[in-house]
C-alpha cells in the first residue's frame, strides 16, 4: 500500500548526500526496503557494496545467513523482503575498510547525520518487533553494549519487541564461538515465538 510520507521520506534518503558533504568518502544511494504496512523491521549497519549497486538490503552472502537464520524463524525469503521492512543504521555504502577486510564502520558522525531518518522510518512504519543486526544496530536500538550480553533475549523498549542479533557477514568472528552461535539459536526462537504470538 503506498503511503504519501514514507514515499517523501525514501526520496529525501535516496537525494541525501549529507555524509558527502561532510568529507565522508560514501558511494550515495540509500538502500532500504519495505512498505509502511511492515510490521518486523530489521535495522543492519550499513548496505555493502553489492547492496549499494543493486539497491537492495542484504542482497549478498550476509544475507544468505540472514534469510537463513529467519527462515529457521518461519520466515520465507521472497515474503519477507514484500511485506516487511529493511534498513541500516547508516544508509549509503561507507566504502571498505582501510585493512582491507569488510567494510567500513560509519563513524559517529555519519551515524547522527543519518539518525534522524531512521527515527523517521520508525515512527512512519511502527514495527512491533525490531530485529536489530550487529553491533551498532543493537546499541541504538537497545541503549546497550555487547551482544554476548544481549543476543537471545527479547526487550520490549517504546513498545516495540527488540530481538538483537549478530551481524551474518562473514567478517564477523563473533559467531565462532560455540556458546555465541547457542545464543543465536535462542534469538531465532524467539523470533518464532512472536512470529506466531503476533501472526507476523
Ligand atoms: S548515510 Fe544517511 S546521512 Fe549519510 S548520505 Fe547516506 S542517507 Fe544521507
Amino acid at each position: 500500500m503506498p503511503d504519501a510520507a514514507l514515499d517523501l521520506l525514501h526520496a529525501e534518503m535516496r537525494a541525501c548526500r549529507r555524509c558527502l558533504d561532510a568529507g565522508y568518502a560514501i558511494v550515495p544511494g540509500a538502500v532500504f526496503s519495505g512498505p509502511v504496512t511492515a510490521r518486523v523491521m530489521v535495522v543492519g549497519q550499513a548496505p555493502g557494496v553489492t547492496e549499494s549497486q543493486v539497491g537492495r538490503p542484504f542482497n549478498a552472502s550476509s544475507g544468505r545467513r540472514l534469510f537463513q537464520w529467519l527462515g529457521q524463524a518461519g520466515w520465507d525469503e521472497a515474503a519477507f523482503r514484500a511485506t516487511q521492512y529493511m534498513t541500516a543504521i547508516t544508509k549509503c555504502f561507507p566504502g571498505k575498510a582501510s585493512g582491507g577486510k569488510g567494510d567500513r564502520v560509519p563513524t559517529p558522525a555519519e551515524q547522527a547525520l543519518c539518525a534522524p531518518f531512521l527515527e523517521r522510518e520508525l515512527a512512519l512504519v511502527q514495527p512491533e518487533v525490531v530485529i536489530p543486526v550487529g553491533g551498532l544496530a543493537v546499541k541504538r536500538l537497545l541503549g546497550a553494549g555487547r551482544l554476548s550480553d544481549v543476543v537471545g533475549g527479547v526487550y520490549e523498549v517504546d513498545g516495540r519487541w527488540i530481538v538483537p542479533l549478530p551481524h551474518p557477514s562473514g567478517a564477523s568472528l563473533w559467531l565462532n564461538r560455540p556458546k555465541n552461535r547457542a545464543q543465536v539459536q535462542q534469538a531465532l526462537a524467539q523470533l518464532a515465538h512472536l512470529r506466531q504470538r503476533f501472526s507476523l
